[in-house]
C-alpha cells in the first residue's frame, strides 16, 4: 500500500472506536470461554489492537499485563490516550511492530488474542508463528472471516478470491486450529449487529463527514480519498446482501 493511501486510512479510522466488527458482549463471552482464571495475574497479548477497544475490555475484566501489538503506531498511541481515562485492572504495554516480528519469548503467555486482524498475515500462518510465544494450557481467542456455509452466490466467493482467498468454512478453521496443537473450547459467529452497528455505521458517517468536509472547502476530492470511500461503501454494501454467507467466527482454543 502506497504511503499516502495508508496515511489516508489512518486519518479514516484513528477517532472511530474500533477498527473492525466486534462487540464488547462478545469480547467477553469469548473471554469466558477460555475458562481463564480472572483472579490471577495473567501475561496477555493482543495481536492488531488498532485503537484497543478489546483491549480496554480486556484489561478492565483482567489482572497482570497486556501486550498491545499493531503495525501503526498512531493506533497504539490512540489507545495509550483512551486508557488514561479508565479504572483499570491490567496494566497496558502498547508495542508498534508487526505481528510477524514479535519481541517476545517463547511460553510467555496465558492468552493471545486477536478480533479480526491475523487475516493480515493470514490465518493459518499467523496460528503456526504465534503459537510458540503460547505457554501449555494457554488460551488464544481470535475472531477470523469464515464462511457460513458451503453453499454460496459465486459473486461472493469471486470478491474474497481476490480480497482474502483463505476464508474458509468455520470447520476448516477448525480443522487448522486442531492440526496445530490446538483444543477448540468454543465458537460463536459475531452477531450482524457487530458488523452494521458497531463497525459500518460509524465508519459510513466518518466516510460522509470527511466527504462533506472536503465539499464544504472547495477541495476537490483526491483519487485515493475516492478509492477509499468507494470501497468502503462496496464492503458495507456487500455484507448487507450477503451476510448469511459470511461473518466473523470467534475460535476460542486451547494448546494442549
Ligand atoms: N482489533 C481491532 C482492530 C482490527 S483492524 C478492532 O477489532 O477494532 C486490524 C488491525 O491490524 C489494524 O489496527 C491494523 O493496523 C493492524 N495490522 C495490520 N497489519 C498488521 C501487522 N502486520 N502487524 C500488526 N498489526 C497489523
Amino acid at each position: 500500500m502506497e504511503q499516502e493511501e495508508l496515511q489516508r486510512l489512518i486519518e479514516v479510522f484513528l477517532p472511530l472506536k474500533r477498527q473492525g466488527p466486534g462487540s464488547e458482549i462478545e469480547t467477553l463471552m469469548a473471554l469466558g470461554l477460555t475458562g481463564l482464571d480472572t483472579s490471577k495475574e495473567v501475561q496477555v497479548l493482543d495481536i492488531g489492537s488498532g485503537t484497543g477497544v478489546q483491549t480496554l475490555t480486556l484489561a478492565k475484566a483482567l489482572k497482570g499485563t497486556i501486550h498491545a501489538v499493531d503495525l501503526i503506531p498512531e493506533f497504539l498511541d490512540e489507545l495509550e490516550k483512551r486508557s488514561g481515562g479508565e479504572d483499570l485492572s491490567a496494566t497496558i504495554q502498547t508495542h508498534p511492530c508487526s505481528m510477524d516480528a514479535l519481541p517476545f519469548s517463547t511460553n510467555q503467555f496465558d492468552l493471545i488474542w486477536s478480533e479480526g486482524a491475523l487475516y493480515n498475515m493470514g490465518f493459518e500462518a499467523a496460528i503456526v508463528y504465534l503459537t510458540p510465544f503460547l505457554k501449555h494450557g494457554g488460551a488464544l481467542a481470535v475472531s477470523e472471516l469464515s464462511w457460513f456455509t458451503s453453499n454460496r452466490p459465486n459473486a461472493l466467493d469471486e470478491h474474497w478470491a481476490k480480497e482474502y482467498p483463505e476464508v474458509g468454512l468455520v470447520s476448516e478453521k477448525s480443522t487448522i486450529l486442531e492440526a496445530h496443537g490446538y483444543a477448540i473450547k468454543g465458537y460463536f459467529p459475531l452477531a450482524e449487529s457487530s458488523w452494521t452497528e458497531q463497525y459500518y455505521a460509524p465508519l459510513l458517517q466518518r466516510c460522509d463527514e470527511l466527504e462533506n468536509q472536503m465539499v464544504h472547502s472547495g477541495q476537490e476530492i483526491d483519487p485515493i480519498t475516492q478509492h477509499i470511500l468507494r470501497e468502503t461503501r462496496a464492503e458495507a454494501e456487500l455484507y448487507h446482501t450477503y451476510s448469511q454467507y459470511f461473518g466473523y467466527g470467534f475460535y476460542i482454543a486451547q494448546k494442549v
